[in-house]
């Protein structure tokens, strides 16, 4: 089988982790927490890096440094994670969606506007696969209105819009080092942000609200959202070798459009001439005169030994949030990519001859 994704660990990860053990250093208060937020912060450019036990729990946190509540609302795209909604219900706000691009699958810029109200306080963007948003059109809609920009940049460590990074560009960013991410320390996150009330309302926020000055004391509710140091280890050594694993993906995924390019049907990722794409997943958009949709496509691949994975499944049809969301509006492209879309494998692993039977078996499928 070849798989949709596996890590990669060609660095120091062992000898680090060994490096906890050895000195009994395993939680969040070991020596690898500072360092991976000092180094990870100053690789994307910004000023503050705070660890979190996973990219939702980076994306609640940002909610909460913010000071989103009840009655506010927030823009989301409805082509993303649940994490993205369940972050704004945690805090008692309102999602409120925007369609995608059909592109990029990003957030269409061009339908923000029409979904600000009076309570509107904060837009979060997602940088879909791999590829950055247009941040000057939603920088330039945030200052109209005066809201808050959260970049959700879990799946574009890396990227770059207009030579800066993907997370460089939010009041709040947050990044995931999950599993099957760009850099991975199996679980994790970080919350970056260049304002000092934001980092240090994020630091309360993912360690039960404990205060500096008087422990055992709370003002604010706050969980338990602590990365441990065996965690940020892995990180630290990942991240020495990050330029190595983006290199990896860009190649793979030159490869896969080198050898998938003019198959009739079959939409690939695109890179704006404004972005560098890291290719973080390598979609696909099937077009209906295929005959085939995501789902039966993948069945046809699975059989072949090759696994893929659906794309995201829009966040306005979810049965779970309906109670909490406004009613009505359209979301012709997003619902059409989750119906139509598909990610190869990507994994950092991948080998040469797996992309060419990968590619070879949707050409002959798709004939
Ligand atoms: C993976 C991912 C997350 C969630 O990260 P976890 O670490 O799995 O909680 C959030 N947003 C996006 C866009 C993601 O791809």
């Amino acid at each position: 089988m070849i798989p949709v994704n596996e890590p990669l660990f060609i660095s120091n990860e062992k000898k680090y982790l060994a490096k906890c053990i050895d000195s009994g250093w395993i939680s969040s208060e070991g020596p690898f927490i500072k360092e991976f937020e000092e180094k990870f912060s100053s690789y994307i450019g910004k000023k503050y890096g705070i660890t979190v036990s996973s990219g939702t729990a980076a994306l609640e946190v940002a909610i909460g440094s913010l000071g989103i509540k009840p009655g506010d609302e927030v823009i989301i795209p409805t082509f993303t994670i649940i994490s993205c909604a369940t972050a704004v219900l945690a805090y008692g706000g309102t999602p409120v969606f925007v369609d995608s691009e059909p592109e990029t699958w990003n957030i269409n810029v061009n339908k923000i506007e029409e979904k600000i109200t009076k309570k509107t306080k904060a837009i979060i963007i997602v940088h879909i696969y791999g590829h950055p948003c247009d941040m000057d059109s939603i920088i330039k809609i945030a200052k109209k209105y005066n809201l808050k920009i959260i970049e959700d940049a879990a799946e574009v460590h890396g990227a770059e819009y207009k030579g800066r990074k993907c997370g460089s560009f939010g009041d709040v960013s947050c990044f995931s080092f999950y599993a099957n991410k760009i850099i991975s320390c199996g679980e994790g996150g970080m919350v970056l942000t260049d304002n000092k009330k934001y980092k240090e309302r994020a630091e309360m926020l993912r360690n039960l609200g404990f205060e500096k000055k008087k422990r055992f004391y709370h003002h604010i509710l706050a969980r338990n959202y602590r990365m441990t140091n065996l965690q940020a280890a892995i990180g630290v050594a990942q991240l020495k070798n990050i330029k190595k694993l983006i290199k990896i993906k860009k190649e793979n995924a030159q490869k896969y459009t080198e050898r998938l390019k003019g198959i009739k049907g079959l939409q690939l990722p695109v890179e704006k001439e404004w972005a560098k794409n890291v290719y973080w997943m390598y979609g696909i958009v099937l077009n209906e005169s295929t005959g085939f949709n995501a789902e039966n496509f993948a069945m046809k691949l699975i059989k072949e030994g090759i696994a893929t994975r659906p794309f995201f499944y829009p966040l306005h049809l979810q049965p779970v949030l309906k109670k909490f969301i406004k009613a009505g509006g359209k979301y012709p492209i997003a619902e059409r990519i989750a119906k139509q879309g598909l990610y190869l494998p990507s994994g950092l692993g991948l080998k040469d001859w797996q992309i060419k039977k990968v590619c070879e078996t949707i050409r002959k499928l798709l004939k």
